[in-house]
């Protein structure tokens, strides 16, 4: 017999045989045993959890929960549940100090920072119930659409644990897709490209994405409420989220907004919440603005 055949069905066949005799005879022989499960993981190997493949496989799935959000202004939206992101969070969790972070913008000329592109900073429309949240990065002269598409990427390994296609009449953030970074922090990228909005259109990463520092997110665009493309990035800790529950101020503020004043964002240019992301902004700072990122909770 040909050896290669050999070992290629017919051992396999044999082991196959050799193991349900096996499991039969067990199973007849003594009361039933629950189900074998997989070893459990040593302490060693829970730096890598679910960070071996693009997806969380459905075995990571167990305990996660996706919930479809139809209600959602302007689209619908896709994204783990809260008790499913707390389980991610400590699942993935690693220190600032042994992360890796990029630009979330992928480094081209052009690119810089609107006045009230700043954190905090009150609308242009001069709005101060609906302050500007996040940080506006501009990436053409007058914001018109460039010409070849600029890179999202993130800015920091993670999984993507909210995605959102906006609809046309859209009044708020657009598409957006929001990742939970392995340093606990959540970043979220508005107004992004349609796929329509360029021939070599990517896609939309879906809800249990795992992405590395440095992978496609998307595109700039000009989704949801603005005419001028840019990024409007949101970044956010748990840490803020209960300060500012626990704020007069942010409650009013959030009551009055309607929006989601309240989900904990802190400013993306100051290193002492927002991390080294900070840092990797710094190299779009510059001009005539004043962007020392000044910003704390005020009762
Ligand atoms: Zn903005």
């Amino acid at each position: 017999m040909n050896m290669r055949l050999f070992y290629k069905f017919l051992v396999p066949a044999l082991t196959l045989a050799a193991f349900t005799v096996a499991t039969k005879t067990a199973k007849d022989d003594k009361p039933a045993e629950p189900p074998k499960t997989k070893p459990a993981k040593s302490s060693k190997n829970t730096d890598n959890c679910i960070f071996n493949q693009n997806e969380i496989s459905p075995k990571d799935m167990d305990g996660l929960k996706i919930v479809a959000d139809t209600n959602f202004v302007g689209g619908i939206s896709h994204h783990f549940d809260n008790e499913s992101v707390q389980k991610l969070k400590k699942r993935i969790h690693k220190p600032d100090s042994l992360l890796e972070f990029k630009s979330p913008i992928e480094n081209k000329p052009n690119i810089y920072l609107e006045p009230f592109g700043y954190f905090f900073a009150n609308r242009p429309n001069g709005d101060k119930k609906r302050p500007h949240m996040g940080l506006d990065i501009y990436v053409s002269p007058y914001s018109r659409k460039p010409k070849d598409p600029v890179l999202i990427q993130a800015p920091v390994d993670g999984v993507v644990i909210s995605h959102k296609r906006a609809r046309e009449k859209d009044n708020v953030i657009g598409n957006c897709v929001i990742l939970l970074g392995r340093d606990g922090r959540k970043y979220a990228f508005d107004h992004m490209a349609r796929p329509t909005d360029y021939s070599d259109s990517i896609p939309m990463p879906t809800v249990g994405t795992i992405m590395k520092a440095g992978d496609p997110v998307g595109y700039v665009g000009a989704t949801g409420e603005t005419t001028m493309w840019h990024l409007h990035l949101t970044v956010m800790t748990d840490e803020a989220k209960a300060a500012q529950e626990n704020s007069k101020y942010w409650r009013t503020l959030a009551s009055q907004a309607g929006y989601s004043a309240l989900r904990g964002q802190v400013n993306p240019l100051d290193k002492k919440e927002a991390g080294p992301i900070a840092d990797c902004l710094k190299e779009y700072r510059g001009g005539k603005l004043n962007l020392k990122g000044d910003f704390k909770l005020e009762e």
